[in-house]
């Protein structure tokens, strides 16, 4: 019986719905993304823009938007109840001049930062861009100060590209300003969309003065940190919070990180955690409050804030105080809780004319992160989501920017528009230079990936390239699609330099590349036969190289890229051009030979078949 032969299911492959297409001109077998098509529209409808398949029980996105939280002295125009998500639908007050992003967008104006959004997402147009930060679902950090200095307007929000976070600055035992400017300028250079200043030491309003004016990215800030320099949190008092408010806003800051979403009544929770509260703002403001026997201050003048903000356009990043420091302590009652407050936050902000982001945790094990940021979708009406990692094991100190980059990229994919970077110096020290550089890499890749699993047009369009050039063995075009080219020249150079058809990991005989293309050659007509025995062996690098590269898991960023552009200068001799193998007939004789070896392939193929055991 167990013999008896048994029938095979049909080969039947069904692909699941597709999304739209990564890749601009439908490059390669895959077809696209794998998500739902976005919906790209003003109002509720785009809810769904970029989004992943919802998994089954995950929260459904709200029905409501901006549009909804209107300041209380517009009025909506008769017969538009049903339709007013649009500029059309309201009357401003007579006197009303618009001077946020999110005023400008509601009266129906393109701005010159949304038109420059709409010239980095290459895939919006300036309206669908002025429609999303109408609807709240997307934000233009851009102090109106700043855009006096380099500041190149940016977005955050899901239908644009995913963006990456920096933290930086001083703390009382490590750096200082010219230090944190150059590492401002360095994760500027590795991809950094923004920037956060969370100095806790050394002149901290020199400090932010000088990364502001050096900066082309917004720059963020908690102001709870400069509130609390030379007093102590007990003695936090509303004038302080308002005038420190005040005082960043005028320097330019373009975000602020505010706790207000911890409340009194949230804090019985905490005692059940693990690690209690890791956020440095929200500890701070649960001992003001427990002190005090008094609601978060934060929470009570949040329209006193809004006020400041708008004048600036200054845009709240609502702050997780109660975010998890632990995997046992993800999603529970006072991270939730919290995060309902912030939905609330957002609605009052959006009253008041001031642009909406919220933050979100931190440590959350990989299968409640869609949960997560679907449930942020909820309850904050689609607000752009930026989140801290997360990070999806405790066990790696050390590693956890790629602890956490898993994290990231899935919370990307679910609905999260700016990832917040972890270095590899999370919970160990401040990050150095090469830390920034590490978190930042990582952190673009979590972004990158995400991008493309959504479908966003275009995003694939580099990668399919770097695939042409590997394919080809064209190692410069290789690395100048990387990246980071000079790490990847440096490792490749390691043992051989660039002009061969194949590299050191497998060798030549055992090339699959090279293998593959002599067989792609021959069936273009290209090559006479299958045997191309014109790799050359390449001479290793100098003895000096080679001794660097033995030590490169502690190469310095310097070394890297002293060593790459050594090896680079040599092979930049356009005698010793890599010829990367475009060995071309021309096109006759190539059709011509096409043409007959075409079957003689196939033939073969079969005649394998045949004769297989
Ligand atoms: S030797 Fe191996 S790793 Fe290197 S190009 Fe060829 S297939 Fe790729």
């Amino acid at each position: 019986m167990i013999n008896k032969p048994t029938e095979r299911p049909q080969f039947e492959y069904i692909l699941p719905p597709i999304g739209s297409d990564p890749s601009s001109d439908s490059s390669g077998t895959t077809p696209g993304s794998f998500s739902p098509p976005p919906r790209i529209a003003p109002g509720v409808l785009g809810a769904y823009t970029f989004s992943s398949p919802d998994t089954p029980g995950m929260p459904v996105p709200s029905s409501k938007t901006a549009w909804d939280f209107m300041p209380f002295d517009w009025t909506l125009k008769d017969g538009f109840e049903e339709n007013y998500e649009t500029a059309e639908a309201w009357i401003s007050p007579a006197s009303f001049e618009p001077v946020t992003q999110l005023e400008s967008a509601r009266l129906g104006i393109i701005t010159s930062e949304i038109q420059r959004v709409a010239e980095r997402e290459e895939h919006l147009t300036a309206e669908q861009v002025r429609d999303e930060v109408a609807a709240g679902r997307m934000i233009i950090p851009a102090n109106k100060v700043h855009l006096g200095y380099q500041l190149d307007p940016m977005c955050i929000g899901r239908a644009g590209k995913t963006k990456i976070n920096a933290n930086m600055g001083a703390s009382p035992v490590s750096s200082g300003t010219d230090e944190e400017v150059e590492k401002l300028q360095w994760a500027e250079r590795w991809g950094a969309d923004t920037v956060m200043d969370l100095s806790t030491g050394g002149d901290l309003d020199e400090c932010r003065d000088a990364i502001l004016r050096n900066s082309t990215v917004p720059i963020g800030t908690v102001p709870i940190y400069s509130m609390i320099i030379g007093r102590k949190i007990e003695d936090l008092d509303e004038d302080t919070i308002l005038k420190t408010i005040e005082f960043q806003a005028q320097q330019g800051v373009d975000y602020f990180t505010v706790h207000a979403g911890v409340l009194q009544e949230h804090l019985k929770f905490v005692k059940d955690r693990l690690i209690g509260i890791v956020s440095r703002g929200g500890s701070l403001l649960a001992k003001w409050m427990i002190h005090h026997g008094r609601q978060n201050p934060m929470y009570e003048l949040w329209e006193a804030m809004c006020d400041i903000m708008r004048e600036y356009d200054v845009s709240f990043s609502i702050g997780d105080g109660m975010r998890p420091g632990g995997l046992a302590d993800a999603t529970d009652q006072v991270q939730l809780r919290e995060l309902y407050t912030q939905g609330e936050l957002t609605e009052r902000a959006w009253r008041k004319g001031v642009q909406v982001m919220c933050e979100g945790p931190g440590h959350v094990p990989f299968d409640q992160i869609e949960f997560n940021m679907k449930l942020e979708r909820q309850y904050c009406h689609g607000a752009p989501f930026y989140v801290l990692g997360p990070l999806v094991t405790d066990i790696f100190p050390g590693y956890d920017h790629i602890t956490s980059c898993i994290g990231a990229t899935a919370a990307g994919f679910h609905g999260a528009s700016m990832l917040c970077y972890v270095t590899p110096k999370e919970h160990l020290g401040l990050p150095k230079r090469d830390d920034v550089k590490q978190g930042c890499i990582a952190y673009k890749i979590a972004a990158h990936a995400a991008d493309i699993a959504l479908g966003i047009p275009g995003t694939r369009d580099r990668d399919d390239e770097l695939t042409k050039a590997r394919a080809a063995l064209n190692w410069e075009r290789h690395f100048e699609l990387s990246f980071d080219p000079d790490t990847a020249r440096a490792l490749h150079d390691e043992d051989l330099d660039v002009d061969t058809d194949f590299c050191a990991m497998c060798g030549h005989d055992w090339c699959s590349v090279r293998i593959s293309k002599e067989i792609v050659e021959f069936m273009s007509g290209k090559e006479d036969d299958y045997a191309w025995d014109r790799a050359k062996v390449s001479d290793a690098l100098s003895e000096e190289q080679q001794e660097i590269l033995r030590q490169r898991g502690v190469l310095s960023p310097e070394e890297i890229h002293k060593l790459a552009s050594k090896t680079k200068s040599v092979m930049s001799n356009d005698s010793d051009k890599a010829s990367c193998h475009s060995d071309f007939v021309d096109s006759d004789a190539a059709l011509q030979l096409q043409e007959e070896r075409a079957p003689m392939v196939e033939l073969e193929i079969q005649a394998a078949e045949v004769t297989e055991p």
